[in-house]
């Protein structure tokens, strides 16, 4: 049988597709590799990410979205394209109905390419568009259709964006380039600084997956890395510690507490009395950060409490949202700006 409606999550770091009735059917890294020599796809998803940094010249592996998005619209919709090939068979006889979240702080024209290149990908127009931190918000199943303040803090690869939700519109939002990624730019900044060693991309993810966390730990833990030692140009191991990785993360971690104190300071009271009493619900890979949600609580005073799975929230929640799509743009019709816009 053919899925002829999908939800997609078109992430800084990685993509999801939900269908509904199969649920989660595509969860792969935004990664494609490319053949430079005539720019044909070699990889996507996975495969391409082992790739990543361990490739010779003739093959570039490539992150099409950046900060939420789109940094190569080629390269963004041949991946659209081959994402939606593995679920909906051959494009050519009946196009997939398509949701894609966008982020809140994007402008029209981001808007419009995320909804174009998922046309030229296949999809069947008008493509239809959600806020991401609303979809965020369905997955996590918070009551976002009564009237009261309900917030959402997505931190993902690229962004973090902060909303106050009540009856299907956005109240106040803020978005911040500052998520994941950035994290992984301090842990490398920091080995390099500290150490003098040159560690990849992935390295710095793993570290702080396996050994981060946003507040110093009581019993450290370590991890040992290789890299490239910046004086000699060879290769050396380091072993890092949990709170070192805490200290380099705090900058980030500052700019991410100050996109959530921004969206409480400018929520009107009625509103912020509910999200005290309710506390905030966090979203998006970044959010997993060991002790983060502790911080967070700590740093704002609202209950903070990580989503059951926040990594897939928002895929779910946008597909959910295009089967809800009557009821969530009549609820819109009254805003200045539509927050489902049909593009
Ligand atoms: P996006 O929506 O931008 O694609 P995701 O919500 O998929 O982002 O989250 C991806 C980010 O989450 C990456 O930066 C990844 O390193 C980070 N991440 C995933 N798991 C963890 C974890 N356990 N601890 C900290 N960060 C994590
Ligand atoms: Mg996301």
């Amino acid at each position: 049988m053919l899925p002829k409606r999908i939800g997609i999550d078109l992430g800084t770091a990685n993509v999801l597709v939900y269908v509904k009735g199969q649920g989660i059917v595509v969860d792969e890294p935004a990664v494609v590799a490319l053949a430079i020599r005539d720019n044909t796809v070699v990889a996507v998803g996975k495969d391409a990410r082992d790739m990543m940094g361990r490739t010779p010249d003739t093959i570039s592996v490539i992150r099409p979205m950046k900060d939420g998005v789109i940094a190569d619209y080629l390269i963004t919709e041949a991946m659209l394209r081959y994402f939606l090939k593995r679920v909906v068979g051959r494009l050519n006889i009946i196009k997939p109905e398509v949701m894609i979240c966008i982020p809140a702080g994007v402008t029209s024209v981001e808007r419009r390419a995320v909804a174009d290149a998922a046309e030229q990908a296949g999809a069947r127009r008008p493509v239809s568009l959600v806020e991401e931190p609303l979809a965020a918000a369905i997955g996590a199943r918070i009551p976002v259709g009564t009237p009261s303040g309900n917030m959402v803090v997505d931190i993902g690869g690229g962004r973090t964006e902060a909303a106050v939700i009540s009856m299907y519109g956005i109240v106040v939002c803020e978005s911040a380039r500052v998520a994941g990624d950035r994290m992984d730019d301090a842990i490398t900044a920091y080995v390099k600084r500290r150490h003098n060693l040159l560690i990849g991309e992935r390295t710095a993810e793993e570290v702080k997956i396996a050994i981060g966390s946003a507040i110093p730990l009581e019993e450290e833990i370590t991890m040992e890395v290789r890299g490239r030692d910046q004086v000699s140009g060879l290769p050396r191991p380091v072993t890092l510690t949990s709170n070192e990785i805490t200290q380099a993360l705090q900058d980030t971690l500052a700019s991410i507490l100050q996109t959530v104190r921004s969206v409480l300071e400018r929520t009107p009271p009625e509103l912020a009395a509910d999200v005290i009493d309710r506390g905030l619900v966090l979203t998006g890979g970044g959010s997993m950060l060991r002790y983060l949600d502790v911080l967070l609580t700590q740093e704002t005073g609202v209950p903070c409490h990580l989503a059951d799975n926040p990594l897939q929230c928002t895929a779910v929640g946008t597909g959910v949202a295009l089967e809800h799509l009557d009821v969530i743009q009549r609820s819109q019709q009254t805003e200045e700006e539509s927050l489902v816009a049909s593009a």
